[in-house]
């Protein structure tokens, strides 16, 4: 083992998923999470029962350096269990409760890079659980106080031997954070891309694609009448349609919408009978809108297996697959937690596509989206409170 990352900050929200990502397209990585390592400490240790707290009562029990050296040792053992040159730690602890961990690891030939949250962010929580009015100024040169004590205590104590220690304080936004740690493990030079399974078109497209298919902001939504903003790119489908799995991975949902099941949304509304798949690449990957859905919750699928059959359930009035593109493994969507799918499907030229969609009675409100994108509502669609149709 040559590298060791420490990402830390204890509310960089995307560090989980972007390690992850990571993870899964490299060889030679592996990743600790200091988290279930703490919940396993603080079980063992007979506090009773907590609710997010086990953090600070195994501190303020152990104090701070004894629960550091608990964690150290577990850490240990699963280092002394990789085979992977690059290990990614990820830590859900304050900046001085890692930096304590990383003194008692007792490292030897590593770079340790570490990776901080938005400090804005932090400032926050800060305020929030301290309920001190200390100014942002103040905030800032306690951090940097922090960092440097604790950089030159570990730098005394037990890093001698240690390569390079980098601090970056970045944001929790997710991309900025994947390219912080590809561009230090690129430069460290200590990375290989596996080989990439690259995704397929779900379903093969084959009709025109109208405005309203694209990825990014409609002005006016159909249903919600007012601007909103689409997550998906829509492939419109002749009902009971085969849809394919763009590339493997696992089962996260398959069914009903819990919205609708539950009575707490309209039928017409929502996503339908969707399957939802974590893939190979850290993606969550929707499938909405189907008539039928042909695989089960924890399945495993390769690309190409059936997920379901195309249908128009949910918010849909023309049968379409909605296949949409999450950047992690979130249930939010919307822009800032996805990509455009035609980022990552191979590419089509879709202005080729000249064919008008031709399944009764949904065809001819097909032609009305055609002429007029923006100006159909439910009023203009004869079988929008049909579930013979919307389904
Ligand atoms: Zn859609």
């Amino acid at each position: 083992m040559k590298n060791i990352l420490f990402l830390t900050g204890p509310h960089a929200v995307g560090k989980t998923y972007a390690s992850k990502e990571i993870c899964n397209s490299y060889e030679n990585i592996d990743m600790i999470d200091t988290g279930p390592i703490m919940r396993q400490l603080y079980k063992e240790s007979g506090f009773g029962s907590s609710i997010g707290e086990w953090v600070a009562t195994l501190e303020n029990n152990f104090g701070e350096d004894i629960t550091s050296l608990l964690i150290a040792t577990e850490i240990k053992k699963i280092l002394s269990e990789s085979y992977c040159d690059n290990i990614i730690v990820i830590g859900f602890r304050s900046l001085r409760g890692i930096l304590y961990t990383a003194k008692y690891l007792n490292l030897d030939n590593y770079h340790v890079l570490f990776v901080d949250a938005n400090r804005e962010l932090l400032y926050e929580n800060f305020l929030k659980r301290e309920k001190n009015n200390i100014s942002y100024q103040d905030f800032e040169n306690y951090l940097d106080e922090e960092l440097k004590s604790g950089l030159g205590e570990i730098r005394n104590c037990a890093m001698k031997n240690i390569n390079s220690i980098k601090y970056y304080n970045i944001c929790s936004d997710q991309d900025l954070l994947k390219k912080a740690i590809e561009s230090y493990f690129m430069q460290e030079r200590k990375l290989e891309r596996k080989n990439e399974e690259s995704y397929i078109w779900p379903v093969e497209p084959k009709y025109m694609v109208l405005d309203h298919d694209k990825y990014g902001l409609r002005p006016i939504h159909m249903i919600l009448g007012k601007p909103r903003f689409h997550s998906g790119f829509d492939i419109t489908s002749r009902t009971l349609t085969p849809i394919k799995a763009s590339i493997g991975g696992i089962v996260l949902t398959a069914g009903l919408d819990e919205k609708i099941v539950s009575g707490s949304a309209n039928w017409n509304e929502r996503y339908g009978n969707k399957v939802e798949i974590l893939d190979n690449y850290g993606r969550r990957l929707v499938y909405a809108h189907l008539r039928e859905v042909l695989v089960r919750e924890g399945q495993l699928i390769h690309q190409g297996e059936i997920v379901g059959l195309s249908g128009c359930s949910g918010g849909s009035r023309i049968p379409h697959l909605h296949f949409e593109v999450r950047k992690f493994n979130t249930s939010h969507s919307g822009e800032e937690n996805t990509i455009n799918p035609l980022d990552i499907l191979p590419t089509y030229d879709l202005s080729l596509l000249t064919e008008h969609f031709d399944e009764p009675p949904y065809a001819e409100v097909w032609e009305k989206f055609l002429d007029n994108p923006w100006g159909i509502t439910d009023k203009n669609i004869p079988y929008a409170r049909s579930r013979k149709f919307i389904r």
